[in-house]
C-alpha cells in the first residue's frame, strides 16, 4: 500500500465567470519515504493538489486514499483529526505566530491534539533540536532570520510525527544559500524515512527530490524518478 493514493482526482471550481479544471484526473501513488517535487508553471493545478493531498479541500471527483483511509468517507472532524496526525505542512511564509517564541510555535499543533503541556514541551524542544535550532527556543520569529524561521515551521511541522510531511514554496521567501540549507535539511529528514511532498516552480530545488512530477493544465504530464543533487555538496561548493 503506497502512502498516498489518488484515482482520477478532479477538482473543478463552478465560478459566475465559468468553470475552471484545476485538476483534470490525476492517478497517482505515492511511496512512504519517497521525496517527491511536483513541478508546473503557474496555474498547473499544483496547489489544488497540494489541498487536496493536504486534506484541506474536497475533490470533486475521484478517490483519494491516505495511509489506508479512504479521504472521501470522512466527516470535517475526522478530516480535522487525520490531517492533524499524519501531515506537517510547510509555507513559503513560514506562518509562524510573531508574540510567541519558537518553543511554543512548534507546541501549537500538539496543542490541537491534546497533549498535555510537559509532553509538548519536551517533544517541540526535541524537534527544535533536530532541525538545529534549540538553543534559539525563547526567541520569536522575528528575532530569528528567514531561514532560521523556516527551520521553526519545519520543527512544528515533525513534532506530531506525521507520516507526510507537504512543502509548498518553503524556499520561495530564502535566498540562494539558506534555500539550499533548508532542502539539506529536507534530504536529511527524508534519510532518515520521514516522507516529502515539495511543490516549487524552480527546477534547481526539484533537482533535491527522488522524484519529479510535473503538471500542466491539472494533468500530470512527467513523472520520472532521478538521482538526486545532494545539498550538502552545493553548501561545500558555496562555501569554496
Ligand atoms: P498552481 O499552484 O500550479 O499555480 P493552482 O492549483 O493554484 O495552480 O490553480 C489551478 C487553476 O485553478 C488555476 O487556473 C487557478 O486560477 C484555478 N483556481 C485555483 N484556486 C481557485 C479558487 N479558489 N477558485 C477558482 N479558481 C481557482
Ligand atoms: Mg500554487
Amino acid at each position: 500500500m503506497a502512502l498516498i493514493e489518488t484515482r482520477d482526482l478532479r477538482r473543478v471550481y463552478d465560478l459566475d465567470a465559468g468553470r475552471v479544471v484545476a485538476l483534470d484526473g490525476v492517478s497517482l501513488d505515492i511511496e512512504q519515504g519517497d521525496f517527491v517535487a511536483v513541478m508546473g508553471p503557474s496555474g498547473s493545478g499544483k496547489s489544488t493538489f497540494m489541498n487536496l493531498v493536504g486534506c484541506l479541500d474536497r475533490p470533486s471527483g475521484g478517490q483519494y486514499r491516505l495511509a489506508g483511509t479512504e479521504v472521501e468517507s470522512l466527516d470535517a472532524d475526522g478530516l480535522a483529526h487525520l490531517r492533524n496526525r499524519e501531515i506537517g505542512f510547510v509555507f513559503q511564509q513560514f506562518n509562524l505566530l510573531p508574540r510567541i517564541d519558537a518553543l511554543s510555535n512548534v507546541e501549537l499543533p500538539m496543542i490541537y491534539a491534546g497533549f498535555d503541556r510537559k509532553v509538548r514541551r519536551e517533544c517541540a524542544l526535541q524537534a527544535l533540536g533536530r532541525v538545529g535550532l534549540a538553543e534559539r527556543a525563547h526567541h520569536r520569529p522575528m528575532q530569528l532570520s528567514g531561514g532560521q524561521q523556516q527551520r521553526v515551521a519545519i520543527a512544528r511541522a515533525l513534532v506530531n510525527s506525521p507520516s507526510l510531511l507537504l512543502a509548498d514554496e518553503p524556499t520561495g521567501a530564502l535566498d540562494s544559500r539558506t534555500a539550499k540549507e533548508i532542502l539539506g535539511l529536507f534530504q536529511e529528514l527524508n534519510r532518515e524515512g520521514a516522507t516529502i511532498v515539495l511543490v516549487t516552480h524552480d527546477a534547481d530545488v526539484g533537482r533535491h527530490a527522488r522524484r519529479l512530477i510535473r503538471f500542466r493544465d491539472g494533468r500530470v504530464i512527467e513523472d520520472h524518478r532521478q538521482t538526486p543533487v545532494d545539498a550538502r555538496d552545493l553548501a561545500a561548493e558555496a562555501a569554496e
